[in-house]
Formats: structure tokens, sequence, C-alpha cells
């Protein structure tokens, strides 16, 4: 159980290669099904950062001169290689998070729906535009897409290859090159990714692997990058932004969430239950879309209460390299902990607990029961705190004013969910929540899915976004060239400037008049 069979020793020295690492200090990850030892891997250092970023700013430059066409061939010939791949993809990924195989298989399709949305869209989001010049006919004013230069990508363990290869694939599309830092825990997914994107032609030194501590290796890649992509907590997220904030370097920051669901009055309860589920303990609750917050109007309360733990109880959760289970494992000691906390710390306050509430050693050492509470109250941990795993809190309302009011008491603002059957009442309440997303009668994936739309986080969930035009413009610097066709800005030397000054006042009043300007 410790290791798949796709695991194999070749293949394991296959993904050591793609790491720079000079010297031979190694570590090793968990395996998370046992806790036991999983793969031994090569641990970089700050300089062989600095090799990373001077190889990859190399092999950027003629990369970037190649036309978009060309360089999405490149893409075009790793979406069919991912999709091969996928069970190798889905035990690795089990493997190193220990999730279930159905999350894992949810997983990689997210690469493969960004790969496919830039492969229809780069071309044009990229390509040179027209604006308006000043005068027309005399100015001719063009805006180009220049890359970035090297991104920096960093990197969390909760989606490991969604986070690292959704992010990278545009960076490369825009024509930069790329350092990528994965969590220490899984590096496996990613590399295996790398290694796809060589395989489908991708020029050597483009794309650079470095691993270790996140504070030593990933802040020597936020002191090098041109810009960097960052996933992972708020409190991690805030301290990157300053780093990057002191090198004038762009960033795009995805972040925690505290994620609410309101459900309305007329919402169809055994729909809603049914999709609460999957909205709440996808990934064993650890997703940052999750939604761990639930206003429930009163008049319909208890009967979704007991809707949603009934659904909750036909869970399966187990171990395995199969589509068996419906939920794993948490991925280590420290989530383990941080959820039996927030659980056990909300039981002593007072709270009842609806269904689970237990770690589940029997299944492994990182299990937990999906959990769901109620009677939640203020000073309780997981009324605010972002758990991060299978736990849930019902609250009841009564007005739309206090659902709204209630679901936006919170710093974050990631993704939100609506139930409701009347979609006008439903739109209504969702452009009132403060979230960069609002799923209505789902929990995250309409939103998460739809690639051509943004993706990403209000207040402390972030800065920027994934997936649509930003999410491949924001790897680009935006460049504007005017080109004077005719000598007009200048008064000629006969004319006194306070003459001038008249006659372009004029001017303007008259391009305002014709809406020219
Ligand atoms: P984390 O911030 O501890 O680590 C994320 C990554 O940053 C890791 O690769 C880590 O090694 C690295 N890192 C840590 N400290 C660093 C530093 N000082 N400088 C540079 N790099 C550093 O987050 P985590 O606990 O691994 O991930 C879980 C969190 O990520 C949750 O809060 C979750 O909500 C969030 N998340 C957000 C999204 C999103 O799209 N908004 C997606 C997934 C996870």
């Amino acid at each position: 159980m410790s290791r798949p069979a796709a695991l194999t020793e070749s293949l394991l020295d296959e993904l050591r290669a793609r790491v720079r690492a000079s010297t031979d200090a190694t570590y090793t990850t968990t395996a998370v099904f046992t806790g036991g030892d999983l793969a031994t891997m090569p641990e970089s250092t700050v300089s062989d950062v600095h090799t990373a970023y001077e190889q990859a700013a190399r092999a950027q430059k003629p990369w970037a001169a190649l036309d978009v066409r060309a360089r999405l061939q490149v893409f075009e010939r790793f979406h069919a290689l991912l999709l091969r791949e996928r069970e190798t993809l889905a035990d690795l990924l089990q493997a190193e998070t220990g999730k279930a195989r159905r999350d894992a298989f949810e997983e990689l399709s997210e690469p493969a729906l960004v790969t496919s949305y830039y492969l229809r869209k780069a071309a044009k989001l990229l390509r040179p535009k027209a604006r308006a010049g000043l005068l027309p006919g005399a100015i001719k004013a063009v805006e180009l897409r220049q890359p970035k230069g090297v991104v920096g990508i960093i990197s969390p363990w909760n989606y490991p290859f969604a986070l690292a290869l959704g992010d990278l694939i545009p960076a490369l599309v825009a024509g930069n090159a790329v350092v990528l830092k994965p969590d220490s825990q899984t590096p496996l997914s990613p590399a295996y990714g790398v290694d796809l994107l060589y395989r489908a032609g991708l020029p050597e030194d483009l794309l650079q692997v470095v691993l270790g501590d996140g504070p030593t290796i990933g802040g020597a890649v936020v002191d090098t990058c041109d810009y960097l992509g960052f996933t992972g907590s708020s409190r991690t997220g805030k301290l990157i932004a300053e780093q990057a904030g002191r090198r004038l370097v762009g960033c795009s920051l995805e972040l925690g969430g505290k994620n609410p669901m309101v459900i309305l009055d007329d919402a169809n309860i055994a729909g809603t239950a049914k999709s609460a589920v999957r909205g709440c303990f996808a990934n064993a609750g650890q997703l940052c879309l999750s939604l761990e917050r639930i206003y429930v109007h009163d008049s319909i309360f208890d009967r979704f209460a007991a809707a949603f733990v009934a659904e909750t109880g036909k869970l399966r959760q187990a171990t395995g390299y199969d589509y068996g289970a419906d939920l794993g494992s948490l991925t280590s000691q420290r989530a383990l902990k941080t959820v039996s906390e927030h659980v056990d710390d909300a039981r002593a306050k007072g709270a009842t607990v609806l269904a689970g509430g237990r770690p589940r050693p029997d299944l492994g050492p990182y299990f937990y029961e999906p959990t769901v509470l109620t009677d939640v109250t203020p000073d309780m941990l997981c009324h605010r705190a972002e758990t991060f795993g299978p736990v849930v809190s019902l609250y009841p309302f009564t007005t739309e004013d206090e659902a709204v009011e209630l679901a936006n008491d919170t710093e974050y603002g990631l993704n939100a969910s609506v139930f409701g059957r009347d979609r006008t009442r439903a739109n209504r309440v969702a452009a009132r929540l403060r979230a960069g997303t609002v799923n209505i009668n789902d929990g995250y994936a309409s939103a998460f899915g739809s690639t051509d739309a943004p993706m990403g986080g209000m207040g402390a969930s972030g800065l920027g976004r994934r997936h649509g035009a930003e999410g491949l413009l924001r790897f680009t610097e935006v460049q504007t060239v005017a080109a004077q066709r005719m000598k007009l800005l200048d008064p000629p030397n006969w004319v006194p400037y306070g003459l001038y000054s008249r006659m372009l006042a004029t001017s303007l009043r008259l391009m305002k008049k014709l809406r020219l300007r």
C-alpha cells in the first residue's frame, strides 16, 4: 500500500533528475496512506535556485522569439500525453497526498482544461492590439504583450499537480521561462508533469524545478524571479507580497478561504444535501474552495440538516488505488492536528456534533471522519479560522439580508455558493457576496471548471486571478508602441505658444464634442 505500482525505481530516478540540486543532500517524503517512507528526493540549495534562474533566463529568449502558435504545439502534444498517462499521475497524486482516486482524477482534469482553453485562446489574447491614437490618422498606437521573463511558481501540497501545472502552463504559453518550487511533501506529481512537458517538446532548461524548505528555497525563488505566481496560505502570501514588493516584482496570490454556502428557503433539499456533501468534503476538505460554513433558512434548517447528515453517512472513506472511496486521508500530521483541534475545541465549548468528529487511525494515520457541526459560536476556532479539512458548520438564518451579512462576515473572499430554485433571487444574493467566485446550485466545480472565467480571491484570499484572459495576461508586461506619422504635436516655430494653447483647447473641446477623445 505504501507505493503504487506505477512508482518504479526507474520512474523515481527520472523524477529526481528533473530537480536542480548540486549537492548530495536529500529528504524523504511520506506515503500518506501508511505513514511510511515514499520517496527520497534531492534538496536544492539557494545557489541551485540562482543557477536555475540563469539557465531558465537563457532558454527564455529564443522561446519568446517563437510565434505563439509554434509554442502552442508543445501544449497540444502535452494535452494528449497528460490524458494518456492519467493513471500513473493518479497513482503519484494518491501516494503523496492520500486523496481518493476520484479526487486525483478531478485534479488532473484541471490542467487538461487549462491547456485546451489556452490552445484555443492564447494566440488571440497575446496578439498586438490596435488602440486609438491621440490624433486619428496621425498617430498609430499598438498594445503589445511582452513576457515577464522568468516566472517563479510556488505551489502547495493539497492540489500539487493542478496548482503547479495550471499556472506554469499559461506562464510558458505567454513566452516565459519558469522556476517551479512545489511543496516538499508533494514533488512527484508536479515533477511528472514537468517530465511530460519535456517529452512533449519543451526546450531544454526552460522549466526548472527546485525543492526544499519554504522560506529558504521558496524565498530564493521570490528573490530572483521576474514575476511570481503563488498558491498557499494567506499567512505566507502576505510575507511573499512584502518580499516581492521590496523588489517591485509583481505577483498573483491564490490564498485561503472560509467559504460560505447560503441555502434559501425554496432550495431542493435532497439535491442540495447531495451537492453540499461534494462541496464540503471533496479532497477531504483540503480544497481552498471547500465550503466550511453553511447558512440555511430557518424554515428548512432541520430537514436540510437531516438530509445532509444522511448523505454524509453514505460516504465511503478508505485507502486504495482504485475508485472505491469517496473520501481519502488528510495529507499530514499537521493537517490532522488542526482538524482535531478545531473539532475538539468546538465540542468542548458546546457545539453539537451531528456527524463524524473523530480521527480514523484504523484506516490510516491521518484519516479524519467527515464532520458536521451545529451550535457553533464565535468563540470557537472553527467559526472564523480556515480548518482546511472535512469539517463544516451549519447555521440558521431568517432573512436574505442576514444571510448575506453572515456569509460576508470573514476576512476571506475566495468562493461561495447559493442554493435556491428561484434563479433571479439566487443571482441577486450571489452578486451581494464578497467572493471571487460564487456557484449557484453547486459547491465549487461550476466556477472552477469554467476556465474562460477568472478565478481568485478578494480580501485575505489573494490578489490576481487564474483562468480566463487574466490568467494568461498576468504573466505579461503590457507595452504601448505609438508611432507619429505626421509632425502635429509641437507648435510650428512661427506660432506663439499662447496662441497654440488656445488652438489646443479648442481642439480638445471639439474632440470631446465629436466623441473622438
Ligand atoms: P503554505 O503557505 O504553508 O505553503 C505553500 C507553499 O509555499 C509551499 O510550497 C511552501 O513550501 C512555500 N512556502 C512556505 N513559506 C514560504 C516562504 N516564506 N517563502 C516562500 N515560499 C514559502 O500553504 P500550505 O499550508 O501548503 O497550503 C494550504 C493553504 O493554501 C490553505 O490556506 C489553502 O486555502 C491555500 N490554497 C489556496 C488555493 C487557491 O487557489 N486560492 C489553492 C490551494 C490552496
